[in-house]
């Protein structure tokens, strides 16, 4: 009998029909929350999850006591209980590399709409206010020639990092856990302690991953260490800034702007003060939303849960969990 998974990721058609020919698909489109009795009703019966944005708890995987393999379409899995997972022996598969290029671009142009108040000044010409030449009230600054510094030098940062440097003639600094020679040689990248790294940057970029170690990283003294002309960008997890300090630093001037694609509470509350600032060029998480990348990494998670229910090794495994084998 055929395994069986479900599916509540956007799959185009040959990937569905890829999927069923060598297992049971039960899709639920636009799946808001695990909560749903149709998707609660199928977890016991299910071998494999494929998705991305669901919280999975514990609590979920005892109630889906055949699970043997997760493929979340993203990088990032925060949202996923590892530990948990590993105990069960289930394994977690991602989508890393597929995605890098197009988060990358993200990041540049935030930095680019930030530095040059591209939304605001679109938004002058967009209610008819545009009556007279630019004067230096709208001005913007420069990005090519100024010091980009990356938070996580990692897949994603490595490539903002090279549009800067050889885009741009950035000169790259980064803060990361382990030191990256290779880059240091390709990029001139200079790796530096992140407090010198906030002082030294015109353009602070994260890109770490959300960890209990990386939550909250960036707050009131970080951004009190930053230069006030500093443009800070984030487009790894919201959770990795403290908000409330991010917000306070743009009111009272601290830094001079932000560039975000992340936030603590996605969406964002129509309360929040972020989206009104001028300063503030805030997206809807849109780090790898295009049509090519999204339909790439929703091929790469369909191919890692086919290997990893066939008991072979998946192309991306996030978790040490021993393969069933056959
Ligand atoms: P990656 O290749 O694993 O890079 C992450 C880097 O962060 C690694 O170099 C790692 O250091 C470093 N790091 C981890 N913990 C750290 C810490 N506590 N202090 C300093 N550095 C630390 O991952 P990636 O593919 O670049 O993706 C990074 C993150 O971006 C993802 O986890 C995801 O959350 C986010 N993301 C967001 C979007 C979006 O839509 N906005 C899209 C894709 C990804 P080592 O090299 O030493 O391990």
């Amino acid at each position: 009998m055929k395994k069986r998974i479900l599916a509540y990721g956007r799959l185009n058609d040959e990937q569905l029909a890829q999927l069923g020919q060598d297992v049971e698909v039960q899709t639920f489109p636009g799946l808001a929350s695990a909560d749903d009795p149709a998707f609660r009703a199928a977890l016991p019966h299910a071998h494999g999850l494929i998705g991305a944005g669901l919280a999975i708890t514990p609590e979920l995987l005892d109630a889906a006591p055949r699970l043997e393999a997760i493929a979340t379409i993203s990088v990032g899995y925060d949202n996923y209980p590892v530990e948990a997972l590993t105990r069960r022996g289930i394994l977690l598969c991602n989508t890393p590399d597929v995605l890098t290029e197009t988060t990358a671009d993200t990041g540049f142009l935030l930095i680019m709409a930030a530095a040059r108040r591209a939304l605001e000044l679109a938004d002058l010409v967009k209610r008819g206010d545009w009556n007279a030449g630019i004067g230096p009230e709208h001005f913007g600054s420069d990005v090519h020639g100024k010091t980009l510094g990356l938070i996580g030098f990692g897949r994603i940062g490595a490539a903002v990092a090279r549009r800067g440097a050889l885009g741009f003639g950035m000169r790259v600094l980064y803060s990361n856990a382990s030191p990256k020679p290779e880059l240091e040689r390709e990029l001139g990248a200079e790796r530096r302690e992140m407090d010198r790294l906030l002082a030294e940057s015109d353009f602070v970029c994260v890109t770490v991953p959300l960890t209990p170690e990386t939550e909250h990283l960036i707050g009131e003294r970080e951004f009190a260490l930053m230069k006030p002309s500093a443009i800070f960008v984030n487009i790894a997890r919201g959770k990795v800034v403290n908000e409330a300090a991010l917000i306070e630093a743009l009111e009272m001037g601290r830094i001079r702007a932000a560039g975000l694609d992340v936030f603590e509470q996605e969406p964002l509350s129509p309360e929040s003060p972020l989206p009104h600032m001028t300063n503030v060029v805030a997206l809807p998480h849109i780090g790898s939303a295009t049509h090519e990348t999204r339909t790439a990494m929703a091929q790469r998670a369909v191919d890692n849960l086919i290997l990893a229910l066939k008991g072979e090794r998946p192309i991306d495994l996030v978790n040490d969990v021993a393969l069933r084998g056959g």
